[in-house]
């Protein structure tokens, strides 16, 4: 079975003016789109080759003969989940079984949002920040450029993708507005809150 694109959420312009159509005919269109072409590559004619993308991710990670399949797959699998932790009109203070979470690990909303919002400021070049479960505890994390929490069974919750092809045409070197923005206007806690059940 060969690794797919998943269709996006929702249309390419939906999340406007927050992310432009622009910014997601490349990052979806032409980044994402390319991590899977050069996964299939990679795994054909391997015992990769019929195995499911979390298993690739899980198989090769830590293993530096094969980075770059590791470094494709899990772009693949952190995009598809990225694009399901937006939504138009989401954002802002979550609802449900998650709100009562992040007050319990957090203290508030407004701490977590301070260290999600400085994970993914302080993330040195191209990576990702992340709500994740682990050891049934909600924490922050960040991950260096294609590395995921589920490489390390760590269950992610949510995730903010900081490599400069997510926002730098919509937001040039202005990092922290998109997060800002990110946290304000496009979090869809709907999923999110899907993701503890
Ligand atoms: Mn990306």
């Amino acid at each position: 079975m060969p690794i797919t694109l998943p269709g996006l959420p929702y249309e390419k312009n939906a999340l406007e003016p927050h992310i432009s159509a622009n910014t997601l005919e490349f990052h979806y269109g032409k980044h994402h789109n390319a991590y899977v072409v050069n996964t299939n590559k990679l795994i054909e004619g391997t015992d990769l080759a019929n195995k499911d993308l979390e298993e690739i991710i899980k198989k090769t990670s830590g293993d530096a003969s094969k980075a770059g399949i590791f470094n494709n797959a899990a772009q693949v699998w952190n995009h598809s989940f990225y694009w399901k932790c937006m939504k138009p009109g989401g954002g802002g203070k979550p609802t449900g079984s998650i709100a009562k979470k992040i007050d319990a690990a957090f203290g508030s909303y407004e701490k977590f949002v301070e260290e999600f919002k400085n994970a993914g400021a302080t993330q040195f070049g191209s990576g990702w920040a992340w709500l994740v479960l682990k050891d049934n505890k909600l924490q922050v994390m960040k991950t260096a450029n294609a590395d995921t929490p589920i490489a390390h069974g760590i269950k992610p919750l949510l995730t903010v993708d900081v490599w400069e092809h997510a926002y730098y045409l919509d937001y040039q070197n202005r990092r922290p507005d998109y997060l800002s923005t990110f946290v304000d206007k496009l979090i869809n806690w709907d999923f999110v809150n899907s993701c503890l059940g």
